[in-house]
């Protein structure tokens, strides 16, 4: 597991909505790759193609053009039964709203789509979740018992239970005020950081994207640039500023 290594990978990813005269191109030529154990923050604008890209690399959707690999496996190769197999095993998801569901505990919520798989929990690991979450105590709660911080929190917990290879997160933080919404980053963070796991947020908030290893810009549909160790400040100046700023680098292509 050298630093290098791509859990993700796009090749020249396409994606066209529709036909004719209404279609639309969300994503063009998209060449790029998350490595092992980093925390990729995914920024820009409305319409830029973030969620089409994190819909595209999770396999929900399917490129128009173009290849997507998760831990080397070409998605497009898969049939759908395949893919759906390989998003429960391989993928973590964690959405704005929590999706919890109310009448299950926050174990319950954790354990289920292991328990969906026909797998048996990990103790170990669950205790590790629960630990690095903070719900350690509170595990017994049903969603309607707990802060919406530890909701999201929970929702984290289960997107790492069957120990994939990347979890996706699209606007983690967006219902949250902003001390949840702290501690839900410096989770993912840890996530990243102490165990190793690959995460890819998208996010239009520079102070939520500044606790990612780097930022991924996205314009038109296009990697636009990178920043490395992006911080708040930079990441300000980047979206208002010029484009081409010191610090800010194109992607390796
Ligand atoms: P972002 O998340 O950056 O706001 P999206 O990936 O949601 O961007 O959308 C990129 C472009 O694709 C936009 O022009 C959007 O209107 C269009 N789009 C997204 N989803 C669909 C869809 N299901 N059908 C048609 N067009 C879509
Ligand atoms: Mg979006």
């Amino acid at each position: 597991m050298h630093n290098g290594e791509l859990v993700v990978r796009l090749d020249r990813v396409g994606k066209v909505y529709g036909t004719g005269a209404s279609a639309v191109t969300a994503l063009e030529d998209v060449t790029y790759g998350f490595a092992r154990g980093s925390f990729t923050a995914v920024m820009g604008q409305s319409g830029s193609g973030k969620t089409t890209l994190l819909q595209c690399a999770a396999g929900l959707t399917r490129p128009t053009s173009g290849t997507v690999r998760i831990g080397g496996a070409d998605l497009g190769v898969l049939k759908e039964a395949e893919l759906a197999a390989m998003r429960r095993e391989r993928v973590g998801f964690v959405f704005q709203a929590f999706n919890l569901l109310p009448a299950l505990t926050a174990r319950e919520n954790i354990e289920l789509p292991l328990r969906l798989a026909g797998r048996r929990p990990d103790p170990e690991w669950m205790r590790e979740l629960v630990d690095r979450a903070g719900i350690a105590r509170h595990v017994h709660r049903r969603p309607h018992e707990l802060s919406g911080g530890q909701q999201q929190r929970t929702a984290i917990c289960r997107a790492l239970a069957a120990r994939p290879e990347v979890v996706f997160a699209d606007e983690p933080t967006g219902n949250l005020d902003s001390r949840s919404g702290q501690e839900i980053l410096a989770m993912l963070r840890g996530i990243a950081d102490g165990l190793g796991q690959t995460v890819v947020m998208v996010t239009h908030d520079a102070a939520v994207a500044a606790h990612a290893h780097r930022v991924l810009f996205l314009a038109d549909g296009r990697p636009a640039d990178v920043m490395e160790a992006p911080t708040a400040e930079r990441l300000a100046a980047a979206i208002t500023g010029q484009p081409r700023r010191p610090g800010v680098t194109r992607p390796a292509s």
